[in-house]
């Protein structure tokens, strides 16, 4: 039995050994261990709780466990130290960081917010965005909420949505109320083009196409079912196809062919290739996840000041998705 402060070094020689040791030292650590749904198959199977981001944030706000080794990228882990102020909140790799995050930095925001400042803009940011972002918004919505969380918006308020367009354009098509667009994106999800998805439908004329909000609209036009990580498993487990086309990142497919059994899932393509990876989710592996418990790092901190204006917005957000 290992035991906090104990030297625990590491036995494995295989990967089952280090399935092994991870858990002794979940138990160890009292740690809970929370992967997004694009991680490695490996690390989905070690995990207690596979989901999106909405459903991650739930399961970081709830977890009596003291650390939470959260497998995703950077500002999903900070997401959970934003709401678990008292736990230790670790990254298996530091530098999984985030192209859509990216592209919203807070100071360029600040200054646009300054520079707009005849607006008045009510700010809703996608949860893939930086503390800093979030600290300077109204209320943080994810895929899954995103509808609710804008339909819930002041109607005498102009609404600024952040960081990505393409999420942006899908919510003024289902809700109708009109928004200005951050134009930042996800490198992942504007690879998939009307031309690759309608190759691969060709392929499969009888297969449903299913898309994340994320892809851009030619791609959304060609689907049957625009939704959230998490809606698309639902969304498969009801559908009586037998074949359907996923157009979002390739380890979605993990989790769908292991909650849908049975069914044939298809990996949307690329003009380049036959999947999408993200190259920032793939960095975590389950070595860097060993390495994370043992060591207790990377851990995210957070300034203290940030962390409660960025937790505001993120209650709101946890508060009207209920
Ligand atoms: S898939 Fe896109 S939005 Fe998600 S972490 Fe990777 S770059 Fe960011």
């Amino acid at each position: 039995m290992v035991s906090m402060g104990v030297n625990f070094a590491p036995r494995r020689s295989g990967v089952f050994d280090l399935v092994e040791e991870i858990g002794e030292l979940k138990r160890a650590r009292n740690a809970v261990i929370l992967a997004h749904n694009y991680q490695v198959p490996a690390i989905q199977d070690i995990a207690d709780y596979v989901g999106d981001s909405l459903g991650l944030s739930y399961k970081a706000a709830e977890t009596d466990a003291e650390v939470i080794l959260f497998c995703g990228v950077h500002f999903m882990a900070e997401t959970a130290k934003i709401i678990n102020p008292a736990k230790r909140v670790l990254l298996p790799d530091l530098d999984a960081g985030c192209s859509l995050s990216e592209s919203c930095p807070p100071e360029k925001l600040a200054a646009f917010l300054e520079r707009h400042r005849d607006k008045d803009y009510y700010v809703i940011a996608y949860i893939n965005c930086s503390a800093g972002v979030k600290a300077l918004s109204d209320v943080i919505c994810t895929s899954g909420n995103a509808e609710k969380i804008v339909a819930a918006a002041p109607r005498d308020r102009n609404i600024l949505f952040v960081p990505d367009q393409n999420l942006g354009a899908w919510v003024i098509e289902r809700t109708g109320r009109q928004m200005d667009l951050w134009q930042g994106n996800c490198y992942v999800h504007v690879e998939f083009t009307a031309r690759s998805i309608g190759r691969i439908h060709e392929q499969f004329p009888n297969a449903p196409v299913v898309a994340h909000p994320e892809c851009p609209f030619a791609v959304r036009l060609l689907a049957d079912e625009v939704c959230s990580t998490e809606k698309m498993v639902s969304y498969c487990r009801q559908s009586p196809a037998h074949d359907i086309i996923i157009v979002t990142e390739a380890g979605m497919l993990h989790r769908l062919r292991k909650e849908v059994p049975g069914k044939n899932f298809i990996p949307g393509p690329t003009d380049h290739c036959a999947c999408a990876e993200c190259r920032f989710m793939k960095m975590n592996t389950l070595e860097k996840a060993h390495a994370a418990l043992l060591n207790m790092a990377p851990e995210i901190t957070l300034d203290e000041g940030l962390r409660k204006r960025a937790e505001a917005p993120i209650l709101r957000m946890l508060e009207l998705s209920r």
